[in-house]
């Protein structure tokens, strides 16, 4: 049976038209777009003429070899994809880009993101007698545009993105042209760069343009798609009804700090967080300040800049241990914890803590890390999370779309303190992330997608609704009650 959860979270995405070279810019653009998916990876190449594609399980290095690359020797066109480990199905079969073969052309496809309308789409398609060979999202939308009376591929595409919904971007590739395209909320983002050489790139994040040399050219903004081809560059919009919500998400973990989204630097984003974490909660009698590296390192400075404390590196991360790192049985797995992350004993032996982490989420993460600093001989560890309390699920692709999995739908911050074993712990507030972003304060939701925070879900729920509601813990439903500013005024749910 067909999983509602998503399959096709967090991704990376990277497309270059017109270079000798494509294969292993896009290579070297995915290398860079690593953090964000390593349980597999693909390249799919086209000469003008034919498209041929390969792809992989695993880490990038894995899952694709020189010799793979040596196959696409003189295709010139290029989109490549690496996949977030989720815990849906994990076969080759799902890894991307998808390459299709129709009598009339080929269309390689990628995407990232989550479709939250997938399964409704899916159903009637197959009752029309699609037949699909993944469980992924991205055959939906390449059904959608086989099956549109459209003209022209373009105008296919424009409908097609028009009927999907959610968190999402593509990356598409004909004989003829590269497509991006990104939701109408711009929840998930996608960048156009410009090599040194004049070539255009589109990727999910900035650090992809940067590592090849290459100049920042614009944001893709909601509900818009760019085409490359060789008359150049052309940017379009294929709906009116937008509302830019960008994935809060985005700046607190998944994206590389040395990225830049509209306009602000994910490092920035996340040393303004620490600060305002400090300033909201303070911790006295700390001689130090730790972060968990490497996605809170960012905003562990900012908090131990703004209390004048000593940042300090507590906790060492074995940079060589794929987040896939899976091993089969309990005890294998807590030794796997300790390769990933040792405390430096000496640092953190007989000292207060402050320890800032970007987010919880199950919170097992922090329980660990509180018992390793603790096991390491640190005094007291008081917990700061540089986000707020991650009480809602998320369907826009950040694979944590049950509330079933979420620490703070049941526990108060004082019942999750004990249970991870911390002498304190507080959040940053919402408004706190909303002001550290700063990405517009004017406009509907700040310009931010904040729903794993405040249960507003600017994208909606569609096939997700009837699950979301029914599921609402006690804890949940206090909140919404309470913060009624996060909603409309015709008191829907979300806006
Ligand atoms: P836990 O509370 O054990 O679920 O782990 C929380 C940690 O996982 C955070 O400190 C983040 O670094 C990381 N994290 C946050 N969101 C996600 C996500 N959607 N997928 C994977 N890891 C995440």
């Amino acid at each position: 049976m067909y999983d509602i959860h998503g399959l096709n979270e967090e991704c990376g995405l990277f497309g270059i038209w017109n270079h000798t070279e494509s294969a292993h810019l896009t290579y070297m653009g995915l290398q860079s777009l690593q953090h964000r998916g390593q349980e597999g990876a693909g390249i799919v190449c086209s000469n003008g003429q034919n498209l041929i594609g390969e792809r992989g399980l695993g880490l990038l290095t894995e899952a694709l070899s020189q010799q793979d690359l040596a196959t696409f020797q003189g295709y010139q066109h290029a989109i490549g994809h690496v996949r977030y480990a989720t815990s849906g199905n994990k076969g080759i079969e799902n890894i991307q880009p998808f390459l299709y073969h129709f009598y009339d052309m080929s269309v390689g496809v990628c995407h990232n993101g989550n479709l939250i309308n997938a399964q409704s789409l899916r159903k009637e398609l197959e009752q029309q007698g699609a037949i699909f060979h993944s469980s992924s999202d991205t055959e939906v939308i390449m059904h959608l545009i086989r099956r549109s009376k459209q003209p022209t591929f373009e105008s296919a595409l424009t409908e097609s993105l028009c009927t999907i919904k959610g968190g999402f971007t593509f990356a598409l590739l004909t004989k003829d042209a590269l497509y991006g395209a990104v939701d109408p909320n711009a929840i998930r983002p996608l960048v156009v760069g410009k090599l040194q050489t004049g070539e255009y790139v589109i990727a999910s994040e900035t650090c992809a343009i940067d590592v090849l040399g290459g100049e920042f050219v614009r944001d893709i903004h909601a509900g818009e798609y760019v085409v490359i081809n060789d008359d150049g560059i052309r940017v379009e919009s294929y709906t009116t009804e937008t509302t830019t919500a960008i994935s809060a998400m985005e700046y607190i973990y998944f994206a590389r700090p040395d990225s830049t989204i509209a306009g602000k630097n994910v490092h920035a984003v996340r040393k303004m967080s620490g600060k305002r974490l400090a300033e909201e909660s303070p911790v006295e009698d700390a001689d130090m300040v730790i972060g968990v590296p490497n996605s809170s390192l960012s905003a562990a400075t900012g908090y131990a800049e703004a209390m004048n404390l000593p940042y300090e590196m507590g906790l060492i991360k074995n940079q060589y241990v794929a987040r896939t790192f899976i091993q089969p049985t309990q005890e294998l797995r807590e030794q796997g914890v300790r390769v990933k992350l040792s405390a430096v004993k000496d640092i953190v032996h007989g000292k207060n803590i402050v320890m800032v982490d970007d987010s919880i989420v199950r919170g097992t993460t922090s329980k660990r890390i509180v018992r390793l600093l603790k096991d390491a001989g640190a005094k007291s560890v008081h917990v700061r999370i540089a986000s707020p309390e991650f009480m809602f699920p998320s369907f826009y692709g950040i694979d944590v779309s049950t509330t079933a999995e979420l620490i703070s739908a049941n526990k108060s911050p004082e019942e999750i303190k004990d249970y991870i074993e911390a002498e304190s712990l507080a959040y940053l507030s919402v408004d706190g992330l909303i002001e550290s972003i700063g990405i517009d304060e004017d406009v509907p939701y700040h310009g931010l997608c904040v729903e794993s925070f405040t249960g507003d879900y600017p994208a909606g729920l569609y096939d997700y609704e009837e699950r979301y509601f029914a599921s609402l813990s006690e804890r949940q439903k206090a909140f919404l009650a309470q913060n009624t500013q996060y909603f409309d005024k015709a008191g829907n749910q979300y806006v």
